[in-house]
């Protein structure tokens, strides 16, 4: 991590003023018509508000928008991350800590673009958030796209976070270079088969890794500014999971080996199983010190040392609850 004050300008500012981020919403716009926003590539119309596996239509489903002070400490800071927690998924974890939103079945309000727009602003003018932090934005980004059209005249200035699954399409991603200021991908499996069985995610390998190799070359390492707030790069997220089932060790090789050794890392300790996952015996229980400490190994072998390691006893504090009032983390 470095400082460096030249990027604050932010570049979605230039896409405004050149008029190339309002082509990039109206194209990810008509896309809607026959959705392949994700690696899904569902086909449906979601202009006319038919379902596709996300289960989103035109309209944004928003379960919670608040400062967020759980997240990385660049993110987080002071003032607070601006959350933005979208409704609904393309994946389906059956150990999934928000599945009272990612479901769809909990608390959320349906807002058009200008909406989504106001949000930001709020964000940033009221609240004060140090960025934008989009949670589970993929099947929503041409609607989050046409909101930053609308909220950069309105004075919008701080940076655009992707915090992502990362199953997106790389013909998505490449109409947010530019627009993205920082991505926060979850490197969560390296095996397909554990990826179909628990995230109902099909050739996840073959669409994350390419996915985070693509973000990577958008953004680079982390930038911080001079008081540690992070204004751009990558933070690439992994979530232990008992039994060995994230496959963290090939998934760090591969991050080592394909993309760099000064990739900033947040490694999370706080799998507890949530949801579906006190059914399913591999997942049903918390790691164990000697498989967190395993981790802590491969890293340091691997000479990944540049990021967050969580503690061990991290999960009581992570859960959220969206039913709760005005916000889903309890501080
Ligand atoms: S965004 Fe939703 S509807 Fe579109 S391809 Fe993905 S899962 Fe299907």
């Amino acid at each position: 991590m470095k400082n460096d004050r030249a990027v604050l300008k932010r570049r979605y500012q230039s896409l405004y003023a050149s008029g190339e981020l309002q082509k990039r919403a109206e194209s990810l716009i008509k896309r809607l018509g026959a959705c392949d926003i994700c690696p899904r590539s569902c086909g449906v119309n979601r202009l006319e508000d038919n379902d596709g596996y996300c289960k989103s239509g035109r309209l944004v489903s928003v379960a919670n928008h608040c400062a967020h002070h759980g997240e990385e400490p660049v993110l987080s800071g002071a003032g607070g991350s601006g959350t933005i927690f979208f409704s609904g998924c393309n994946l389906r974890c059956v150990y999934c800590q928000n599945s009272q939103i990612s479901q769809g079945h909990g608390p959320y309000e349906q807002v058009d673009s200008r909406g989504l727009a106001q949000m930001m602003l709020y964000l940033q003018e009221e609240l004060h958030c140090h960025n934008i932090n989009l949670v589970s934005p993929t099947h929503y980004v041409p609607q989050v796209v046409e909101a930053i059209c609308q909220a950069v005249p309105l004075g919008l200035n701080i940076p655009i976070v992707y915090n992502t699954n990362a199953y997106d399409s790389l013909k998505t991603l490449s109409l947010l270079d530019g627009i993205v200021d920082i991505y926060l991908p979850d490197i969560k499996y390296a095996s397909d088969k554990w990826a179909k069985r628990f995230s109902d995610a099909r050739k996840y390998v073959g669409y994350s890794r390419p996915a985070i190799a693509e973000m990577y070359r958008q953004v680079g390492n982390l930038i911080t500014d001079d008081n540690g707030i992070a204004q751009r790069g990558m933070i690439l997220r992994h979530l232990i999971l008992p039994n060995r089932l994230a496959g963290s060790e090939d998934s760090l090789k591969w991050v080592a080996a394909t993309l760099s050794r000064d990739v900033t890392l947040s490694i999370m300790a706080q799998y507890y199983p949530c949801h579906h996952a006190p059914d399913e015996p591999l997942l049903a229980r918390r790691i164990t010190a000697d498989e967190y400490r395993e981790v802590v190994d491969i890293m340091n072998n691997l000479g990944l040392d540049n990021g967050w390691l969580q503690q061990l006893d991290s999960a009581d504090h992570y859960l959220p609850d969206f039913r709760r009032e005005g916000h889903p983390f309890s501080r």
